[in-house]
């Protein structure tokens, strides 16, 4: 029997999806539901420098790829982590047990984006990025189907759902990985 399943006890998941859909805060309730460590890839490229300057046009900055996956190379390889990002293609594939690509309507996209204050071109760029599912889509690329979860992130019940469905997952991971 060739083993399929990484060695990891608990395991790592992915939560991707346009700005705007919910990642960090699903995230941030599936870390806290079932003792995950939850980081945000936004977050750890400021705080750390992995990127190439600053993007002025779409208040971004430039990433750079293998900075970020060299720096996380260590936390992702013992499972147990919640890792949040809207791009998803340029981590391996290897990392992740569950990637769970979060979808929104276009109306709450730019409502949540306009309230964090994003420019109107950025908010554009990120509305048409959720009509043409352009992160489902790398994701797809990226990902084998079986690992795939997509979920819808509308309302507050669709987010309590979305975690206790995760949830379920880690859970029956971390059993069938016992010992
Ligand atoms: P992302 O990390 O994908 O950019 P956030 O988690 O920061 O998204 O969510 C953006 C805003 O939308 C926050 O104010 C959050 O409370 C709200 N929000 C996210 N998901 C939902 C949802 N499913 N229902 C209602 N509000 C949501
Ligand atoms: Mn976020």
């Amino acid at each position: 029997v060739v083993p399929t399943s990484p060695p990891r006890r608990s395991p790592n998941i992915l939560v991707t999806g346009t700005p705007g859909t919910g990642k960090t805060t699903t995230a941030e309730m599936i870390a806290l539901a079932v003792g995950l460590e939850m980081v945000t890839v936004g977050d750890l490229i400021k705080e750390r420098g992995l990127h190439d300057g600053y993007n002025e046009e779409f208040d971004t900055y430039w990433l750079n790829e293998d900075k970020v996956v060299d720096e996380m190379e260590s936390m992702m390889a013992h499972g147990g982590m919640c890792i949040d990002f809207h791009t998803c293609g340029l981590f391996p594939e290897r990392w992740f047990d569950l990637v769970v690509v979060l979808r929104a309507g276009t109306d709450k996209i730019y409502d949540r984006l306009e309230g964090r204050g994003y420019k109107p071109n950025k908010v554009q760029e990120n509305v048409e990025c959720e009509i043409m599912q352009v992160v489902l889509d790398e994701a797809r690329e990226s990902y084998k189907a079986e690992v795939i979860m997509e979920l819808e992130s509308n309302t507050v019940d669709d987010m309590e759902a979305n975690v206790e469905k995760v949830a379920a997952f880690v859970n029956q991971f971390k059993k069938a990985h016992e010992q």
